[in-house]
């Protein structure tokens, strides 16, 4: 009738996105309107490339910033035991975490503790081998009665990593505003 086909209903693609808040993307080219910097183009590797290290960026932040309130809930839980354990207590605190920070992951779906304990579960299946390190826990040292890697990995629903770019956007919070 008018001409415009069959597409014409379907919403607009995001095709650029301000690298710098990384809210703001478009179907054109241009700057984005809070930053005034010009969004990039998200046809290119390079720029594809800075999506997924924010989103690894961002996942990273979120599981140290759970391990640190876990740290303070340790030590808040530990302080008590500083009467007869004096400074002692401090050694505790990072074992307490770690075990309250998988506790946690246990506990609550998708978070990023999980979703690094869900993704070091494929890659152990896919080499074959056991890799249950945490970035945090790279000292070595195993606390015993520690939560394995697969009784939290199951609450992990999404994983960044392997998502495509469009729900990747969509994952880092973006949003098309023209
Ligand atoms: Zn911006």
């Amino acid at each position: 009738m008018d001409g415009e086909g069959p597409y014409r209903s379907s919403k607009p693609i995001p095709r650029f996105i301000c690298i710098v808040c990384w809210k703001s993307m478009s179907s054109y080219a241009g700057p984005c309107r809070t930053c005034d910097v010009p969004r990039l183009d998200l046809s290119d590797p390079a720029v594809r490339e800075q999506v997924r290290l924010e989103a690894e960026k961002r996942l990273q932040k979120s599981m140290y910033r759970e391990y640190s309130v876990m740290a303070l809930t340790s030590l808040a839980v530990l302080a008590p035991a500083t009467w007869w354990l004096g400074g002692l207590v401090f050694a505790l605190v990072p074992a307490v975490t770690m075990v309250a920070g998988r506790a946690y992951a246990a506990l609550r779906r998708n978070s990023a503790i999980a979703t690094f304990a869900a993704r070091r579960r494929r890659i152990s299946a896919e080499l074959g081998i056991d890799v249950q390190l945490d970035e945090v826990d790279a000292r070595g040292d195993r606390s015993p009665g520690q939560i394995k890697d697969d009784a939290i990995a199951h609450t992990s629903d999404v994983d960044p990593l392997q998502l495509e770019m469009e729900p990747l956007l969509v994952w880092l919070g973006a949003k098309l505003d023209d």
